[in-house]
Parts: structure tokens; C-alpha cells; sequence
């Protein structure tokens, strides 16, 4: 037997998503998609309460959607962000987002990206990183961990040489971002950080 990987996510994301054409034109109404995501993870029970979408910065249209599975999935690489960036990579056959002949990659993120996220962000290729809710609201709203990322993150991913910078933009649609969590602590969802279950 050859290992294999798969992972997949919730059946009733194609639905959430919608028409596959449709083009997203601004930031909010992209950041409303990953956070729609985010929410009905929660709603559903189907992982944590986060979301993340890989746009194509060029026509609007989306790449690739993801939500946190770790349980479900049982692995805990299967965070948001990093479903998103898998499944826009496969779809798209690269694993780089930035390879010659593609448009610009987005990811949006319901949340700001944790350490392994950011490794994930940093080797992908995206070009423009946009995040909804801060870490302290992760943390203070769920008690999940955010790892300890370096200092100065968003700085160092927006100027790498000889790597293309990652624009980052911060607070988008916070407010908003911020009801998933609340959300997730009320429902008593699990904080699967490792060794506290
Ligand atoms: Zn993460």
C-alpha cells in the first residue's frame, strides 16, 4: 500500500460558495465570503470557526475556498488557510501561486493566520494577504493558541528579496470576523490546541 493523503471539506461548502463565476470586486465583499465560511463551519459543526478563500486578484473570481477540519479531518494541518492554498495549488497545478502565467493570488483569511499559517502563506506564492479578525480576538474569544510568530510577521512577508513581498492588510471586516468566534465559544465548540483536551 502507497500512502495517500486526502482531505476534503464539508459537503455544503459548494453551496455557500454559489455561482463559481461570480466576480468579488472589493475586499469587504471578499473578506464576507471567508467569514460566511467561518460561520457556517460553526453552524454546521463541522471544524472550527474559521474561514479562508484563495481569490484571483486579477478577474475577482474565487480559487479555492477552505475551513478549518482538524477534527473532522483528524490532522492539524488542516487549518483554514491552509485547505484554501492546498486545494488552489492542486486545482491550479503548481505549487507555486506566484509561477510565471498566473494572475496575482489573495488569500482572505476570517482570522489572522497562526504560526503555521503564516510558514504555509510564506512558501505559497501568494501575492496579497488580507485578515479579518486580530489574534488577540482569537485568543481571547476561543482560547485557541495563535503560536508564537516572529516579530514583525507582516513585515517581513511584505519585504523578502529576493521572494515577491506579500501585501498584508489587517482588520478587514473585523467586527464581523469577530461573531464566528463568539459564536464558537457559546456552542462549546473544542479547543483542540495539542496536550490540553
Ligand atoms: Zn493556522
Amino acid at each position: 500500500m502507497v500512502p495517500e493523503v486526502r482531505l476534503k471539506l464539508p459537503a455544503w461548502v459548494a453551496d455557500q460558495v454559489g455561482d463559481p463565476s461570480r466576480r468579488f470586486d472589493s475586499d469587504r465583499e471578499k473578506m464576507a465570503l471567508a467569514i460566511a465560511l467561518a460561520s457556517r463551519n460553526v453552524a454546521e459543526g463541522t471544524g472550527g470557526p474559521f474561514g479562508a478563500c484563495v481569490f484571483d486578484g486579477g478577474s475577482g473570481r474565487l480559487v479555492a475556498p477552505g475551513v478549518n477540519v482538524v477534527v473532522p479531518a483528524a490532522t492539524s494541518v488542516a487549518h483554514a488557510e491552509a485547505m484554501a492554498i492546498l486545494i488552489a495549488q492542486q486545482r491550479l497545478g503548481t505549487h507555486d501561486l506566484a509561477a510565471e502565467g498566473l494572475p496575482p493570488m489573495e488569500l482572505f483569511a476570517s482570522a489572522q493566520p497562526c504560526i503555521q499559517c503564516y510558514g504555509i502563506v510564506w512558501w505559497s506564492g501568494v501575492r496579497r494577504l488580507v485578515i479579518g479578525a486580530r489574534e488577540s480576538d482569537v485568543e481571547s474569544l476561543t482560547g485557541f493558541q495563535e503560536g508564537a510568530l516572529p516579530e514583525r510577521w507582516a513585515e517581513r512577508l511584505a519585504d523578502r528579496p529576493p521572494l515577491p513581498p506579500v501585501e498584508v492588510r489587517t482588520d478587514c471586516l473585523r467586527e464581523e470576523a469577530r461573531e464566528p468566534l463568539r459564536r464558537y465559544r457559546e456552542a462549546e465548540g473544542v479547543i483542540y490546541n495539542p496536550g490540553t483536551a
